[in-house]
């Protein structure tokens, strides 16, 4: 609506104006309260369309970036209706029982671990192992090749002080053997060596680095943080051999098999599920982390636990096509080279004037993950940048530019999406 010129109109009546908006009243009144404080009662209308767009929404990925932080990373779905579930109840018994046992089980079966908890995302997962594990000043060994810092301000120094463990630095920023765990053990008894993937960067050159085979040698409890989730470097659930660009990833399976006892990682990153944090192996180790008290700090929710338990089940029955993130990364590049071509036809045939070709272009795994590592992809490239509009639709489409163009890759788009790619392009 416009207001006529002359006296503002009431809060009130404004806001009601809006009710097709859909836009509950206390939100219609804020930006009523807005327009008139500012002038802008002509504007109001995109004022509600602005508030509309500050909502949690779907998107359409077109960024190429499969795992991308801005979207939410791994693409998930979530649906049930208003219900109880057993989160705590034991069906067998009819007792209490724990949030952790279903999920925790399944993550032990795919992994190969004892026993599994879930928290709220990797950092979380971090932070309690080393409060469980050496809190109250217990000696944690680390590479200093390892104290990374992930996006978002985690730093494993400062994580390491939050949990109130006391961090001892070992070898060098490019080399670290053995040995200099060994003098730190020398010192004074280490409660934690602590094994940390360099997710977002690599180290190149004249390096070395301690394994956790080797860290296992150690008498002291070893435990990796791997970041990304992938479970196993065998990749079971896929019906092709592991992609190349895997190579070199730490796996959850093969980490405990070398010796951890203890592995941590993302449920967002190459896991395919939701946030959450995984801390599996060994089943003493993990019930002191169960039994700290920052566990019911950083315990997942039921919606949480019950989308994991989706992704779980999808990878033990081996089923890789029911994982969406796998079945992007998966996708053979002709397949997708044919799908931008027959999006090109067909906008093509209705805005004949549209420059607008079919592109090569690299997909990348993205999260924070492999980094440097990129997986042929396909889509469409449009003379200009069309990116705002394309945001500005009802069901946003994210793409990139690339000097004068706008690229939409189709390998993190969904093959059912691809007709609203149509209507969008076509405008
Ligand atoms: C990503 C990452 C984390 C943090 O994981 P979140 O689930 O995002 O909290 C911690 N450690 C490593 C090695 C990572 O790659």
């Amino acid at each position: 609506m416009s207001a006529t010129a002359g006296r503002p109109p009431s809060v009130d009546a404004l806001a009601r104006s809006l009710r097709a908006s859909g836009l509950p009243e206390p939100l219609l009144v804020e930006i009523a309260r807005d327009a008139i404080a500012t002038g802008r009662t002509g504007d109001v209308d995109l004022l509600v369309t602005q508030r509309k767009r500050r909502l949690l929404t779907s998107v359409i990925n077109g960024t190429g970036v499969l795992l991308h932080t801005n979207l939410g990373r791994a693409p998930i779905g979530v649906s049930t209706g208003a219900s109880y579930s057993n989160l705590e109840f034991d069906l067998a018994s009819g007792k209490r029982g724990s949030r952790h046992g279903a999920v925790g089980d399944l993550i032990a079966t795919a992994t190969g671990a004892q026993a599994a908890l879930v928290v709220n995302n990797c950092a979380g997962a971090v932070l309690l192992v080393l409060a469980a594990l050496a809190g109250g000043g217990g000696r944690v060994a680390i590479s200093r090749g390892e104290l990374v810092e992930i996006g978002g301000g985690f730093r494993i120094p400062d994580v390491m002080a939050q949990s109130g463990a006391t961090m001892v630095e070992v070898g060098t920023t490019n080399r670290t053997r053995l040995a200099d765990f060994e003098r730190a053990q020398a010192d004074g008894a280490l409660a934690v060596a602590l094994h940390v993937h360099r997710s977002n960067y690599r180290i190149e050159g004249f390096t070395e680095s301690v394994s956790i085979t080797q860290l296992a040698s150690l008498d002291t409890t070893v435990v990796a943080d791997i970041g990304s989730g992938l479970l196993d470097a065998a990749c079971p659930w896929l019906t092709t051999a592991p992609p190349s660009w895997l190579n070199g990833e730490p796996a959850a399976r093969q980490s405990l098999a070398a010796g951890a006892d203890l592995v941590l990682f993302s449920g967002d990153k190459l896991l395919g599920g939701p946030q959450s944090g995984i801390i599996a192996g060994d089943a003493s180790l993990v019930a002191a982390c169960a039994a700290h008290p920052l566990a019911r700090a950083l315990r997942p929710g039921g919606l949480v636990l019950s989308a994991l338990q989706t992704v779980l089940l999808a990878y033990l029955h081996r089923n890789g096509e029911a994982l969406p993130f796998w079945r992007m990364a998966t996708t053979p590049v002709t397949a997708l080279t044919q799908r931008a071509q027959s999006v090109a036809e067909q906008v093509l045939a209705r805005a004949p004037s549209l420059r607008l070709t079919v592109v090569e272009t690299e997909a990348v795994p993205g999260g924070g993950t492999l980094p440097g590592v990129t997986i042929p992809s396909a889509g469409l490239s449009v003379r200009g940048d069309h990116t705002e509009a394309l945001r500005a639709r009802e069901r946003p489409i994210i793409a990139r530019v690339a000097g004068p163009h706008t690229v939409i890759d189709f390998r993190t788009i969904d093959p059912l999406d691809d007709a609203e790619v149509v209507e969008a392009l076509v405008g």
